[in-house]
């Protein structure tokens, strides 16, 4: 098979198990959608997947995805760059003028740098608040007991468009708590948006109201 066929054949497979864990769950297949992680791929792997109907695309550095992008969002006027990763805010500017969403809201020092980054850009992306749902030392993101303080921050002292909450559980847990966890914490603040889930684990994720699932390695191959 020619790279062209293997990655539409690749994203109709994630996009039927997609579908199917949704009805499992008595959830509208629409419900959910697929954000292919294009981190670290070849261009010749992005440019097959963008000869599918895929628009929704994840990258987790601000110049990684610049270089990817720039050039590819003026041909496609409808793609949806989100921001997965870590964000410093000495690049919130860019990334408030690259991207359709950021991910990756996870202090309130940097919900005040994306306050002023899109006051100079005249526009703001759809932004999620990340979670550290595991209370991992070295990973980025609200200890979920400061949750429902910083999302009130973020939307009153800040006036942030915040729609929704995004996780990566730990790796050596089960994640199903964490998907439960981050659901809840969602629902009691009114968020619609739930990222969560991966290549290993979205079914689950979907499972628990997943609205977005962030695959990489599963549609296009091992990352280089
Ligand atoms: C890389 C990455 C993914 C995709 O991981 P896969 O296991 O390849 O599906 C999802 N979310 C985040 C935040 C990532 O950094």
């Amino acid at each position: 098979m020619d790279i062209t066929s293997e990655i539409a054949a690749a994203r109709a497979s994630i996009l039927s198990r997609i579908a199917d864990a949704a009805r499992v769950s008595g959830r509208a297949v629409e419900a959910v959608s697929l954000v292919a992680v294009s981190k670290q791929q070849p261009d010749e792997r992005i440019d097959a997947m963008l000869a599918t109907a895929q628009r929704d695309f994840g990258e987790n550095r601000v110049q990684e995805a610049q270089a990817r992008w720039a050039e590819r969002k003026t041909q496609f006027s409808d793609l949806r760059l989100r921001l997965i990763g870590p964000l410093q805010s000495n690049k919130a500017l860019d990334a408030v003028r690259l991207f359709d969403a950021i991910d990756s809201l996870d202090r309130p020092k940097l919900a005040a740098a994306l306050a002023d980054a899109a006051q100079k850009a005249g526009r703001c992306p759809e932004l999620l608040i990340q979670l550290n749902t595991g209370e991992e030392g070295q990973k980025a993101g609200i200890a979920p007991g400061e949750a429902d303080a910083f999302i009130n921050q973020a939307r009153e002292a800040y006036n942030l468009p915040i729609a929704g909450l995004m996780c990566i559980p730990p790796a050596d847990e089960a994640p199903a708590m964490h998907f439960a966890l981050l659901a809840k914490i969602a629902a009691r603040n009114g968020l619609r948006e739930l990222s969560m889930g991966m290549s290993d684990d979205f079914e689950t994720a979907i499972r628990f109201g997943a609205t977005q699932v962030r695959v990489g390695s599963a549609l296009f191959g091992a990352r280089g």
